[in-house]
């Protein structure tokens, strides 16, 4: 390793303490790196995104958490259920039927614990963290990356250079903003409205906590999911054209009115207790137009996020996570930080990006939900589909084989109605 004349107050800096931002500074931390990390907020703090895939547990066991998921006792996740409005199909996916994932049961968090024992993880490996302190400014020269903060109570301010920086900060997207790296996803404006509940009954057999997906008459759906014995997290996603039709008064009216138009959500909450006020999210879908620059790195949402309907975010947040410790890592060794070396980087999260943005963009079609919500659907390519939805994007030659059968399909779906057309295609139904 070639020596910089530099004094750096840590190795890396990391902005923003999610799965990302704890993911990257955990794993440098294991590579023997000082590591600092900016959070803004104080934890436990809320956070929307409560459903995990099964590659998760491959960032579990490099994270050394594994132990720890087992023993918080949050709900398992073996698959999920999917229901048309009408309470139709209620149809299994079941994980376990995946083969090219390490274990196919994942679980479903309450976001304010789970964050918190990847945060205490980092801090137990020698991570400096800083909660309350917001990073307002970044620079980056030739020898060194500068990042300036402050913390949220005070206002103290305060100023580290490092080798290079992390840009965990989410949706936020301290980098992507500053260089104006971002691109909407038009196909994907849409917009989330939930809360928790209690008194949601979970499902009736042995695998009573697994994500339902309630698919409206019009393009949008519902999330049922279950984040504790006592807590169900329910939201619904509605495309901008749709939530305009159906908008007028509070958030929490148009929830309800939402939950009473979709027959099989309205008998589930029947009894339901709210826990706290509506929260309502947009434009969320978007990617960057690279994910690393000189002494610089993005990871999770600071990059790119997709639409939560088949719940990549938080694992794909841990993996990019890791591979940015592991890119780091490798440039620390061969003092090369600039954006040339981490071009591979920057493929790979975009790749990743484009794998799923697939299915995401096709679940937005009627066509492709005539053949996802089929009660019985040819199993060699629903399998094939599971396959990614449980997280497995870099998937065998076989599977994104049977998955090209299964996109053409859904392209002769359009017209030769193969699969009985379940959802309404009128121009109302809000499909982008
Ligand atoms: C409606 C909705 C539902 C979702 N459902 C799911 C789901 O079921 N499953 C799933 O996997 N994903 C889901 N997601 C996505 C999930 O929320 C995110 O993908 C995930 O949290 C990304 O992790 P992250 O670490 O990249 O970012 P975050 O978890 O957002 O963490 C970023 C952190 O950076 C901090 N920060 C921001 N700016 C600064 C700054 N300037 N200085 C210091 N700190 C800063 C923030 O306080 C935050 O703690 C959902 C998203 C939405 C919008």
């Amino acid at each position: 390793m070639l020596e910089s004349p530099v004094q750096y107050d840590f190795d890396f800096a990391i902005a923003g303490g999610g799965p990302a931002g704890c993911s990257a500074a955990i794993s440098l931390a294991q590579r023997g790196h000082s590591v600092v990390l900016f959070e803004r907020e104080t934890f436990p703090r809320f956070h929307i995104g409560e459903s995990l895939l099964s590659t998760a547990n491959d960032a579990f066991d490099a994270l050394g958490v594994t132990e720890r998921m087992e023993a918080a006792c949050f709900p398992d996740k073996w698959g999920a259920r999917l229901f048309t409005h009408d309470g139709r199909s209620g149809r299994g996916v079941d994980f376990a039927d995946v083969r090219e994932v390490t274990r196919p049961k994942t679980y479903q968090v309450c976001r304010e614990e789970f964050d918190r024992i990847l945060m205490e993880r980092a801090r137990e490996l020698g991570v400096d963290i800083r909660e309350g302190y917001r990073v307002n400014g970044c620079s980056f020269a030739a020898e060194e990356a500068v990042l300036d903060f402050a913390a949220v109570g005070d206002g103290a301010t305060g100023r580290v250079r490092v080798r290079a920086l992390v840009d965990a900060t989410g949706r936020n997207g301290l980098i992507a903003r500053k260089f104006n790296l971002r691109t909407d996803e038009p196909l994907l404006a849409n917009i989330a409205v939930f809360s928790h509940f209690r008194n949601v009954p979970r499902l009736p057999d042995d695998r009573p906590d697994d994500i339902r997906l309630v698919a409206r008459e019009d393009a949008g759906w519902f999330w049922i999911i279950p984040i504790s014995k006592e807590l169900t997290s329910v939201g619904v996603v509605l495309p901008k054209n749709r939530y305009a039709q159906m908008a007028g008064g509070s958030s929490e009216e148009l929830l309800q009115r939402a939950i009473g138009d979709t027959p099989v959500v309205a008998e589930l909450m029947r009894d339901a207790q709210r826990e706290w006020p509506v929260r309502v999210e947009k434009d969320f879908s978007y990617s960057a137009s690279t994910y690393a620059g000189d002494r610089w790195i993005l990871a999770g949402d600071a990059g790119s996020f997709l639409d939560p309907v088949f719940s990549t975010g938080v694992s794909i947040a841990m993996e990019s996570g890791i591979e940015a410790a592991v890119e780091l890592d490798r440039a620390l060794k061969q003092n090369n930080f600039s954006a040339r070396s981490f071009a591979a980087f920057s493929r790979r999260q975009r790749k990743r990006f484009k794998t799923f943005r697939r299915f995401v963009v096709g679940f937005y079609t009627p066509q492709f939900r005539d053949l996802f919500f089929d009660p019985n659907p040819p199993m060699l390519l629903f399998r094939a589909v599971i396959t990614v939805l449980a997280g497995k994007w870099d998937s065998s030659l076989r599977t994104r084989f049977f998955n090209h059968i299964f996109f053409g399909l859904v392209a002769l779906q359009k017209r030769f109605k193969m699969f009985g057309p379940a959802f309404r295609r009128d121009r109302d139904a809000g499909y982008p």
